[in-house]
């Protein structure tokens, strides 16, 4: 399956590696945890106790699992020249041949491909990057049931051998494939849920490009196993198409890195941009308003002045997660300038009550942000920060129009007012905020 621990914001990717928080557990993920592989095991023990022969397989057991190893191996020795840095970053797609063992082995000797995988991938990846044991336990559960799940899909359809070239074959293949997918995607989607308490669909689904690479991974898995059955020895040419896919991953990780602020995790200027452009478009072919907020922290600079630029940049970034957190998933969140904030809110409505929305989300933010308190190490210990304000102002495409410089510029104005109405205030432009030049414009 595909799983990563990424120094990146943790809402990207599918796995449970990377969306599921490393904090306590919740009592609801627990009995999923529990469930999971306490059904695997069973599962486990009850083929072990069945009728499939698995002396035969001895040989292709010891195969894919050092095939598995070795990619393993390859990959991270990659990835470690590639970075040179200390960011932990590895994706795992190992599936390849715990697939091709899901089709091709009895369930046992399966599991035996498939413990020996993410023994070693525990002992050389996730260890060393700190990665709780009990979730990749339950990481190799899902693997466990995806592969048993994917195994009786090829039985029940009578068995890959001898029909592999044909359509009966594909439709075998790919029913695996799906089985195999959904297993693993619901399980993990469960996971999600159940840690995190979050059900938006790109939390629990992930990201398209993460289930188009699983899918990849699944495919070269389905052509090593049909390889495997009538030529083995050409399987090794699995390998350098699998080690092009980590490095697809890595062109993503970089695009998003390249469009996200360092500091805050949030959307740089120019990402920002390029977005709030896309939604402008949609809303011009008329899927209806949306507005801006711009929000500035007030006197910021005292944060600085007082405490230093490091507990600044923390500050900044537990304001970041609090904007972040009060809004919805579709609205654009961005760091458009020091302490400055800068949101789109792509779905409004387009009568006259978009501008009162509007102020509603804008004075949650406010309230919220002047709940925000944060602890910071200084040399004379920890201490708490609190009592912090921002001022918020906006402007509704509605009453602006869906020009997004403008509606910018209205929002700024807007912001400019707040400032000098005693800061802590949100002001949202009307039709008669909007600049004299413009107007005439
Ligand atoms: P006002 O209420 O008028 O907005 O006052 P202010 O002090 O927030 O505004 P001003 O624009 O005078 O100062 C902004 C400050 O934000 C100055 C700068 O030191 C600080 N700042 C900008 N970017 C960063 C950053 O990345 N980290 C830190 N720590 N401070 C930053
Ligand atoms: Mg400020
Ligand atoms: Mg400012």
């Amino acid at each position: 399956m595909v799983s990563a621990v990424s120094t990146l914001a943790p809402s990207q990717g599918r796995s449970t590696a990377v969306r599921w928080p490393f904090g306590t557990l919740r009592p609801l993920a627990i009995l999923l945890v529990v469930l999971v592989e306490a059904t695997a095991i069973a599962l486990l023990a009850l083929s072990a106790a069945g009728t499939e022969e698995a002396n035969g397989a001895l040989g292709l057991t010891a195969l894919l699992l050092a095939l598995g190893i070795v990619h393993t191996e390859i990959a991270t020795g990659i990835e470690r020249i590639r970075r040179r840095s200390a960011d932990t970053s590895y994706f795992d797609l190992s599936s390849v041949w715990t697939f091709a063992a899901a089709v091709l082995l009895p369930p046992t000797s399966a599991a035996l491909v498939i413990l020996g995988i993410y023994a070693h991938l525990w002992w050389r990846v996730w260890r060393p990057a700190k990665v709780p044991l009990h979730r990749h336990l339950f990481t190799t559960a899902t693997v466990l049931l995806a592969a048993q799940a994917a195994h009786a899909a090829v039985a029940g359809s009578g068995g890959l051998h001898d029909e592999s070239g044909g359509a009966a074959g594909l439709g075998t293949i790919v029913l695996a494939v799906v089985v195999y997918a959904l297993v693993n995607t619901v399980l993990v989607a469960l996971a999600i849920v159940a840690s995190t308490g979050r059900v938006e669909r790109a939390t629990v689904l992930g990201h398209g490009d993460d289930n188009v690479l699983e899918v990849a991974t699944l495919c070269l898995g389905a052509l090593a196993a049909i390889v495997l059955t009538t030529r083995p020895v050409l399987v090794v040419l699995v390998l350098p198409p699998l080690l092009v896919l980590h490095r697809s991953v890595r062109i993503r990780q970089l695009e998003t890195e390249a469009s996200t602020d360092a500091k805050t995790g949030l959307l740089n200027a120019a990402a920002w941009r390029a977005r709030a452009e896309q939604e402008v478009h949609r809303a011009r072919r008329g899927r209806g308003a949306f507005a801006i907020l711009i929000a500035d922290l007030d006197h910021f600079k005292t944060v600085n002045d007082s405490h230093g630029h490091l507990v600044g940049d923390e500050v900044l970034a537990a304001v970041a997660g609090a904007l972040r957190a009060e809004v919805r998933e579709e609205d654009l969140v961005g760091r458009f300038g020091g302490e400055e904030f800068v949101v789109l809110v792509p779905t409004m409505a387009r009568d006259g009550n978009g501008r009162r929305e509007l102020h509603a989300i804008a004075e949650r933010i406010r309230r919220r942000i002047a709940a925000v308190s944060v602890t910071v190490d200084t040399p004379e210990g920890s201490r708490r920060l609190a009592g912090l304000t921002i001022s918020v102002g906006g402007a509704t495409s509605a009453a602006d129009g869906a020009d997004l410089d403008r509606m910018l510029a209205n929002a700024d104005t807007a912001l400019y007012a707040a400032k000098n109405a005693g800061r802590n205030t949100v002001r949202i432009a009307g039709p008669a905020d909007v600049p004299a030049a413009r107007r005439a414009g």
